[in-house]
C-alpha cells in the first residue's frame, strides 16, 4: 500500500472538494485523509504541496502518427523560403517526407527542383492534404498543376509506401508515450489501426509496448479495418487493463484548410461548399455495417452542413442501447443544430487548441462566418458531453494548452479573444481532460479521485483552478502516475 501525502487532491467531483493525502493499493484508490489513520504503508511519497488531478486523458489523437511525426522533419511555423532551405539540406537522395506543412504556396515545381527521381512528400498540418513532386504524381498516375493532393488521393499517395517494420512502429509508440507522460497524460483514444500495418500487426504492437509502458489506450477502429476485427474474434472494448477497442472511425467531410469541410456557405471566392468523403449511400452502408456488429461510430465532421447531414443519418440508424456514438471536431454549426443534438446518445471530442491555431485565418476561407464557432458553453448548456483532445500530431498533446484555449479562447495569431460567451469555467475545462474524456471507455472507475477508482493521476506544480493565464504555457507537470506507478517525475536540480 502506498501513501501519497502533502498534496492537494482535487477529486473533480466538485470544484472545491480536496484532500491532503491519498492511499493506493493494487492500482486502485483506497481512501483519503481520516480514512487512512490506522493504516500502515509500504511506501510514502511526499508531494510537497503540489496539486493532483485524475489522470489527463486525450479523447482523440493518433499515437503512432504522433510518434512518427516526432521522428520526421517538421516544417511547423516555417516560411516558404525556410522550408525550401530545410528540404534542400535534408535531401539525401532518398525519399523525403516532411510533416506539419502549413500551406504557403509551395508547388510541385519547387519540389521537382529538389528531385525529379525520388518521391518528395510534404504532409499538410491538417493531415488531409499532401504536396508532392512529379515522381509521386506519376506513381499515382494522376495529374495536378499544384502537386496538392487531398483526402482519398492523399491517402493513396501515402499507401504507396512500403509497410513499416514492427520495430519502427514500436519506436513510434514508445516515443509518443514518453512525450505524453511528460505532459501528464495517462490515457488516450487513438485512431491508428488503418494507417500503418493493418489491424492485426498494429494491435500487436500496442499489446507489446503497453506491457512495459502502461497507458490507458482506447483504439478506434477505422471502417476499413472492420473485416479484420470481425475475423480476429476479439471482444469489443477490453483487451487488457490498458487496451480497449472502441467505436468505428468514419469520415463525413474534410477540413477547412483543405477546403473540404462541408459548409452551408461556399468558400471565399468560389462556389465550392467542400465535399462528402463518401457518397451518402456508401456512408449509410458503412454505418449499417457498424450497427450490424452492434458498434458505435466515431465520425470526423467539421463543416456546419456536414454536421446537420450526419445528425439526420445517425438519427435514422442509432446505436444500440447503452453505447454512445462520438462526433469528432464539430467546430462550426447553426444555432438550430444545438436543438437537433439534444438528447442524442453521443459525446463530442472537441479540440480547443484548434480555436487558438485556426482563428482568425479560418474565417478568411469562409464567404460567411458560421452562426456558431467552437460553441463549447452552448453545447454544454444543451446537455451534450464534451471530451477534450488534441488530435495530435495536428496539435501538441499537452492538455494544459487545450484547457487554456477552452477557458480563454485566445487566438495564438492575433491574441484576440473569440466569442468569450462560449468560454468554459476552469473546472469544466479541466473536466474535459480528466472526467468526460473517460466516458467512452464505459468504465465506472475512471475520471475522478475517489475510493475504488483507478490510481491514475497527474501532478502539477500550481493549481489549475487559480493559476495565472501565462502559467498554462509553462511546464507544470511534476509527476504522472498510471496504475499507481510513477511513469514520469520531474528532475529537480538540487
Ligand atoms: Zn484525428
Amino acid at each position: 500500500m502506498k501513501l501519497w501525502k502533502n498534496g492537494v487532491f482535487h477529486t473533480m467531483d466538485h470544484p472545491t472538494a480536496t484532500y491532503h493525502s491519498m492511499a493506493t493499493s493494487a492500482g486502485k484508490i483506497i481512501g483519503f485523509d481520516e480514512e487512512l489513520l490506522n493504516m500502515t504503508f509500504d511506501e510514502e511519497i511526499d508531494l510537497k504541496g503540489f496539486h493532483v488531478y485524475p489522470g489527463f486523458v486525450d479523447a482523440h489523437l493518433h499515437l503512432l502518427g504522433y510518434g512518427q511525426m516526432l521522428s520526421r522533419i517538421s516544417l511547423k511555423g516555417k516560411t516558404k523560403k525556410e522550408i525550401l532551405k530545410t528540404l534542400e539540406i535534408q535531401f539525401k537522395g532518398t525519399l523525403l517526407y516532411a510533416e506539419q506543412y502549413t500551406e504557403c504556396g509551395i508547388t510541385k515545381n519547387d519540389l521537382n527542383a529538389i528531385s525529379t527521381s525520388v518521391p518528395i512528400y510534404l504532409r499538410h498540418n491538417d493531415y488531409h492534404s499532401l504536396t508532392v513532386n512529379d515522381v509521386v504524381l506519376s506513381m499515382l498516375d494522376v495529374s495536378s498543376e499544384s502537386g496538392i493532393l487531398t483526402e482519398e488521393l492523399a491517402q493513396q499517395a501515402i499507401d504507396l509506401f512500403p509497410k513499416f517494420s514492427s520495430s519502427e512502429l514500436i519506436m513510434f509508440l514508445k516515443n509518443a508515450l514518453s512525450h505524453l507522460y511528460q505532459y501528464g497524460v495517462t490515457g488516450g483514444h487513438s485512431d491508428d489501426l488503418y494507417y500503418f500495418n493493418g489491424f492485426n500487426d498494429t494491435v500487436k504492437v500496442f499489446e507489446m509496448v503497453l506491457k512495459s509502458m502502461p497507458f490507458r489506450t482506447h483504439l478506434l477502429m477505422h471502417h476499413r479495418t472492420l473485416h479484420d476485427y470481425e475475423d480476429s474474434h476479439k471482444p469489443w472494448l477490453d483487451q487488457s487493463n490498458y487496451l480497449q477497442l472502441g467505436a468505428v472511425k468514419l469520415f463525413y467531410d474534410g477540413t477547412i484548410s483543405s477546403m473540404t469541410a462541408l459548409m452551408y456557405h461556399p468558400y471565399q471566392g468560389t462556389s465550392d461548399h467542400g465535399l462528402r468523403v463518401e457518397s451518402p449511400e456508401h456512408f449509410i452502408s458503412l454505418i449499417r455495417y457498424a450497427r450490424s456488429l452492434e458498434l458505435p461510430v466515431a465520425v470526423h465532421v467539421i463543416g456546419d452542413l456536414g454536421l446537420d447531414e450526419l445528425i439526420t443519418i445517425i438519427k435514422a440508424y442509432p446505436p444500440k442501447e447503452g453505447v454512445k456514438d462520438r462526433l469528432i471536431h464539430t467546430p462550426y454549426m447553426r444555432k438550430e443544430t444545438l436543438n437537433l443534438l439534444k438528447g442524442m446518445p453521443l459525446s463530442i471530442d472537441i479540440q480547443p487548441q484548434f480555436l487558438s491555431s485556426d482563428l482568425p485565418w479560418a474565417f478568411s476561407r469562409f464567404s460567411k462566418i458560421p452562426e456558431l464557432c467552437f460553441p463549447w458553453q452552448s453545447l454544454m448548456d444543451a446537455g451534450i458531453v464534451l471530451s477534450g483532445s488534441s488530435d495530435a500530431p495536428v496539435e501538441i498533446p499537452n492538455p494544459l494548452l487545450g484547457m487554456h484555449a477552452a477557458i480563454f479562447r485566445r487566438s495564438s495569431h492575433d491574441e484576440k479573444v473569440y466569442f468569450p460567451e462560449e468560454s468554459l469555467k476552469r473546472f469544466d475545462a479541466v473536466k474535459l481532460y480528466t472526467t468526460t474524456s473517460q466516458i467512452q471507455s464505459l468504465k465506472h472507475d475512471r475520471g475522478l479521485l475517489k475510493q475504488g477508482y483507478i490510481a491514475d493521476f497527474s501532478v502539477t506544480r500550481l493549481d489549475l483552478f487559480s493559476m495565472d493565464e501565462s502559467a498554462f504555457f509553462e511546464d507544470q507537470i511534476e509527476m504522472t502516475v498510471i496504475d499507481e506507478q510513477i511513469v514520469y517525475r520531474r528532475l529537480h536540480k538540487s
